[in-house]
């Protein structure tokens, strides 16, 4: 069932909660993360006096029963430091489910009772949600930086028309056009990959001219790539104003492409037999396809 959920936070530090509040989520079992909105400050609701919230909304895919994902993300609240004492008080973090589904009981109500009332609501999931139809208040709702899709990761692949990447460790083709589309696409700027990726590289080095940024949470030194432990130690290093290319394998793809906002892939008309894949791309449309006769250059945007 695809759904929505709204985000708020405001106490302590509200973007790093958020990022991690939604990476949590993106980690629950049968939970799949699709999509995620800006980050927007926002006015008190309800109760007036407490700070201003950043609030933020996210798409998922959920195979759970509507309570059991109430009770991952209350447990998520918690663990985040969520304490609830007063209704509507000031808060550390607070995921809602917005919409999605039609869904009455005790502790649960969806769309969320209050969704049509809540430009802070309205406004993120609108931006992820472009068919939605709602009508704005007039409450104050500012699109500010610091939403992992702020980082613009573009994901850069060559895969066989089933989506193959790979088979046993090994990338399935060495096309020459390929790697000179991938050598300008990147050079300059930053690369982010895993550690089985790094070793299809040339000598098992990190590509001259560009960042590199390996993630890792087994490989502790490599001389010319940083290394990061996980996606929100990413997010600590990453600058926005840079461009950020994820260039595989099948695991960084899965990890990053919630949050990705565009997608450059090679695809070759074959069929490979590939282990590894590229993930879907139905949250993306095709914006234009180059034939080369054997393979074809496409991109994908939001
Ligand atoms: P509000 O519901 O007005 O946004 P809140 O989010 O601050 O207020 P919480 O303390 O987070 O309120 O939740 C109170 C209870 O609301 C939860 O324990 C939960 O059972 C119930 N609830 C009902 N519908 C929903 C929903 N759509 N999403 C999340 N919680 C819900
Ligand atoms: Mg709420
Ligand atoms: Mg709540």
């Amino acid at each position: 069932m695809i759904l929505y959920l709204g985000l708020g936070a405001n106490l302590g530090e509200r973007e790093k909660t958020l990022r991690q509040a939604i990476e949590r989520v993106k980690k629950i079992p049968a939970v799949k993360l699709l999509r995620v909105s800006s980050f927007y400050e926002t006015e008190p609701w309800g109760v007036v006096g407490q700070p201003h919230y950043l609030n933020a909304a996210i798409k998922i895919s959920s195979s759970l029963e509507p309570l059991d994902l109430l009770d991952a993300l209350q447990k998520i609240e918690a663990d985040l430091g969520r304490v609830r004492r007063l209704r509507w008080e000031a808060r550390i973090i607070d995921i809602d489910i917005l919409y999605g589904a039609k869904i009455s009981c005790e502790r649960l109500t969806v769309p969320h009772k209050f969704l049509f009332d809540r430009d802070f609501a309205l406004v993120p999931l609108a931006e992820i949600f472009p068919s939605f139809k709602f009508k704005l208040h007039g409450d104050e709702v500012i699109r500010v930086k610091g939403s992992p899709t702020d980082f613009n990761f573009k994901l850069v692949a060559c895969v066989d028309k089933n989506f193959g990447l790979g088979r046993g460790e090994k990338l399935l083709f060495k096309i020459p056009d390929d790697m000179k589309n991938f050598r300008r696409l990147t050079l300059g700027n930053t690369i982010i990959f895993g550690r089985k990726t790094l070793e299809t590289f040339p000598n098992q080095k990190p590509l001259d001219g560009r960042r590199n940024i390996l993630l890792s949470r087994t490989v502790e030194k490599i001389s010319g790539a940083e290394i990061v432990g996980g996606v929100e130690e990413l997010f600590g290093v990453l600058n926005s104003a840079q461009k950020n290319f994820v260039i595989g394998g099948e695991e960084i793809f899965n990890e990053l492409i919630p949050y990705a906002s565009e997608i450059f892939l090679t695809v070759v008309d074959v069929e490979a037999e590939a282990d590894k894949f590229f993930p879907a791309v139905d949250e993306f449309v095709l914006r234009g396809a180059e034939n080369f006769g054997g393979f074809e250059f496409r991109r994908y945007t939001r």
